[in-house]
Parts: structure tokens; sequence; C-alpha cells
């Protein structure tokens, strides 16, 4: 059965996408930490990242530096945090998440209300900056 990320990725789900190659997706999360706040996914549905083979969690970790480095170029932060997390989606994702203190990386914090366009807006900013 396809996970949401899975109809996430073959488009039957909208999202706001940040950037993809044949291997990995990356959109913003819907419930952010913070504004930015993106997840990155291996487009082969496994449920769990240390199921991955070698490889793939390798070439994934390199397309996160990636995304994240577009991030940091639009979102003022001293670093981009990174989770696994998994309890939720029972397939593979890594959160990016700006963050200015080992606080902001607390998944019991309160999420970030952002508008419709306010999400097109860092999504599109995210997106053009982004260097595969
Ligand atoms: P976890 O599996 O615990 O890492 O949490 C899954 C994450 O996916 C949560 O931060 C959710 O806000 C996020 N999420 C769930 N559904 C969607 C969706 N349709 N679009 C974007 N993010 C989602």
């Amino acid at each position: 059965m396809d996970t949401i990320f899975t109809k996430i990725i073959k488009g039957e789900i909208p999202c706001y996408k940040i950037a993809e190659n044949d291997k990995f997706f990356a959109f913003l999360d819907i419930n952010p930490l913070a504004k930015g706040h993106t997840l990155v996914v291996p487009k082969l549905q496994v449920d769990y990242i240390f199921k991955l083979e070698d490889e793939m969690l390798a070439e994934m970790m390199v397309f996160a530096k990636r995304i994240a480095a577009a991030i940091e170029a639009n979102v003022p932060c001293e670093r981009i945090g990174i989770a696994v997390i998994g309890l939720e989606v029972p397939h593979t994702h890594i959160h990016l998440v700006p963050i200015n203190k080992v606080g902001d990386l607390n998944f019991a914090n309160p999420k970030c209300k952002l508008s419709e366009e306010e999400f097109k807006e860092i999504a599109a900013k995210i997106a053009q900056s982004v260097k595969l």
C-alpha cells in the first residue's frame, strides 16, 4: 500500500515541493516546527531509515545536505537541525529544521502556523536556491 509520502511523490496528494532527483524528494512539513521545516524522503518506499541500503542512505544524506544549504540561504538561523522520528509516517524521512537553540528541535514544541501563502512563498524561495 502506498504511504502518504509515496502519494505525494506520485503527485496524488498536493505538497509544497522543494526539489527532487531520480531517488529523493523534498517538500515542506505541513505541521512545521519552524518556517522552512522540510522533509527529505526516498522515492523507494522503505519504512525505516536504517533499513536503507548503505549506498542509498549515504546518497540521501548528500541530497539532504543540498536541501539544507538552500533552507539556510533563505531562513535566518544558526543551524539546520536534522532529526529522524518516523513514528507517524512509515516511510523513511529526514526532518530538516532551522534552529537557533537546542530546544527548537523538540518535536513536543507547539507547531508553527503558516498560511497557504506563507507556505508557498517559503517553498518557492528555498526551491529556487537548491543546487543538486
Ligand atoms: P514522524 O513520522 O513522526 O517523523 O512525523 C511525520 C511528519 O510528517 C510530521 O512532522 C508531519 O507534520 C509530516 N506530515 C504528515 N503528513 C504530511 C503531508 N501530507 N505533507 C507534509 N508533511 C506531512
